[in-house]
């Protein structure tokens, strides 16, 4: 079996506000640490097998992907995995149109049908049928004039397979009024953001991973997060050898965090990388 290598980017860090935000500035974080300036959640994973690069995932597109892709220099993306389609986590998507052309195709990409009904409500004019472009000798500009995306449809526990043969696992996380998904990819790694609390099936499925992306929010109670306290006894029961912070709102201070969590818990910020054999 060919060795896999997972690096995983994490595009942003911050709530749906972002930190600091236009509302409450920067709140408890320190702004002279520049760990603390959070964009909005998304991450980007790459798969590799014998140090070749292989496979790239992007898990959500959120209303900074312009500014997260010049950062990280992403050129490609094979997959999307939509987590739900709130503001933060999709409004980006018309930046795909940009990968689209440098691909030059289009790009699957996976929610449960809920999410998925809601993209194409907001994003209709992506999804409605594609006019031919107005010239004959169209340029790759001509026909990614809108991004192009392949949403399909996935159902939570059912495991699907991407054309890479990675293998996703999609959970169920309650994330107040709607539901969110949890992505576990091959059964090593989980992205899981944006609950307030999960159904007992899920925490199991979170059992003993290398390494899980975990949104805390905030320490305070949230009707729709999970607060601080809570995750770190989540993390105690589902023992995760690593475990990464995201989805931080302005109450999260990191120096304040990487100073008083267990080693094996780090808060994230944008640009960190990690990479998991
Ligand atoms: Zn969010
Ligand atoms: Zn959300």
């Amino acid at each position: 079996m060919q060795k896999k290598e997972y690096k995983l980017t994490i595009l942003g860090c911050g709530g749906s506000i972002g930190v600091p935000s236009i509302e409450r500035g920067w709140e408890n974080c320190n702004p002279n640490n520049p760990k603390n300036y959070r964009t909005r959640t998304s991450a980007y994973l790459e798969i590799s097998k014998e140090g070749k690069e292989d496979f790239h995932i992007l898990f959500d597109v959120s209303p900074d992907f312009r500014t997260q892709a010049l950062r990280e220099n992403i050129k490609h993306v094979d997959n999307i995995l939509f987590t739900h389609a709130h503001a933060d986590h999709v409004f980006g998507i018309d930046e795909i149109r940009s990968i689209n052309r440098i691909m030059q195709k289009s790009i699957k990409a996976y929610g449960v049908q809920a999410t998925n009904d809601t993209i194409k409500t907001i994003f209709n004019y992506v999804f409605t049928p594609r006019p031919k472009p107005y010239n004959p000798e169209a340029t790759v500009d001509d026909i990614f004039f809108r991004p192009q995306i392949e949403l399909k449809d996935i159902e939570y526990y059912n495991d699907f397979i991407l054309d890479s043969g990675h293998i996703i696992h999609p959970t169920k996380q309650i994330h107040g009024r709607i539901e969110t998904t949890g992505f576990i990819i091959d059964n090593k790694f989980a992205y899981a953001t944006d609950f307030v609390s999960l159904p007992q099936e899920t925490i199991e499925k979170y059992k003993n991973l290398d390494l899980i992306v975990v949104s805390a929010f905030t320490t305070k109670n949230h009707s729709s997060h999970m607060k601080l306290e809570n995750i770190l006894e989540l993390l105690e029961y589902i023992k995760p050898k690593q475990a990464i912070l995201t989805h931080m709102g302005a109450t999260m201070d990191y120096d304040t965090l990487i100073n008083t969590l267990p080693k094996n818990i780090i808060p994230a910020y944008d640009g960190l990388k990690i990479t998991i054999g």
